[in-house]
């Protein structure tokens, strides 16, 4: 099952879009502001992101900015206006994937769509499957042994950057950076409280500490 997430205000554009884009293994979910789309995105994870640049309430691009700077990869499609081609090269810069301007037909967004899911899955995947656990992203089910385990939403930005770079070394810095979002305003202390709080929780999971530097998930196990 792939999730896709649409951001767009004009409602009959976001509902034939999100018509187009549904099917048996895809789920669109969909929201209308800028604040709408940064709550939507606070609470999961999504294969991929429809990001409208004009919203009521800001614009698409601080949005892409947020997530790029938190480090997330997620690939992102930009819908633009015709006549706004600062717009696509901004977008682009701040690390958009790909763009169609407005007015689009839905067979060619249909098409980047299907590009942006078949390039997707190069060690980020909202599904990691790492015996015996089941990190589930997208729904947020995280299980060890089959049995749940609660994470707070701290701790799963801090799991996910682990797992989706398993066998890397993180530094400190780049974690604190990424799981609180600028990292300015954060005590260190907090990232070594978050890693043994994941570590009481996911007993024998592979977090090495690694001093000096940071923390890595070990690949191969
Ligand atoms: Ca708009």
């Amino acid at each position: 099952m792939k999730r896709i997430f649409l951001l767009e205000d004009d409602e009959a554009l976001r509902r034939g879009v999100a018509m187009a884009l549904e099917g048996p293994e895809r789920r669109v979910e969909q929201a209308g502001s800028l604040r709408q789309g940064e709550k939507r995105l606070e609470e999961g994870w999504f294969d991929l992101l429809i990001l409208d640049v004009g919203l009521p309430d800001g614009s698409g691009l601080e949005l892409l900015r947020r997530l790029r700077r938190a480090g997330d990869r997620t690939p992102v499609i930009l819908l633009t206006a015709n006549d706004l081609e600062t717009d696509v090269v901004a977008g682009l810069e701040l690390g958009a994937d790909d763009y169609v301007t407005k007015p689009f037909s839905l067979a060619v967004l249909r098409a980047r769509v299907n590009s942006q899911l078949r390039r997707e899955g190069d060690g980020q995947s909202l599904v990691v499957e790492l015996p015996p656990f089941r990190f589930d992203f997208g729904s947020m089910a995280f299980t060890r042994a089959g049995r749940g385990v609660e994470l707070s939403k701290t701790e799963q930005r801090l799991l996910k950057l682990l797992v989706d770079n398993r066998g890397q070394v993180l530094r400190r810095e780049l974690l604190l950076e990424r799981v609180w979002d600028g990292g300015d305003f954060v005590d260190e202390n907090a990232l070594s409280v978050a890693v043994r709080r994941l570590r009481a929780k996911l007993e024998d999971a592979p977090i090495r500490t690694v001093y000096g530097l940071g923390y890595t998930w070990e690949a191969g196990t």
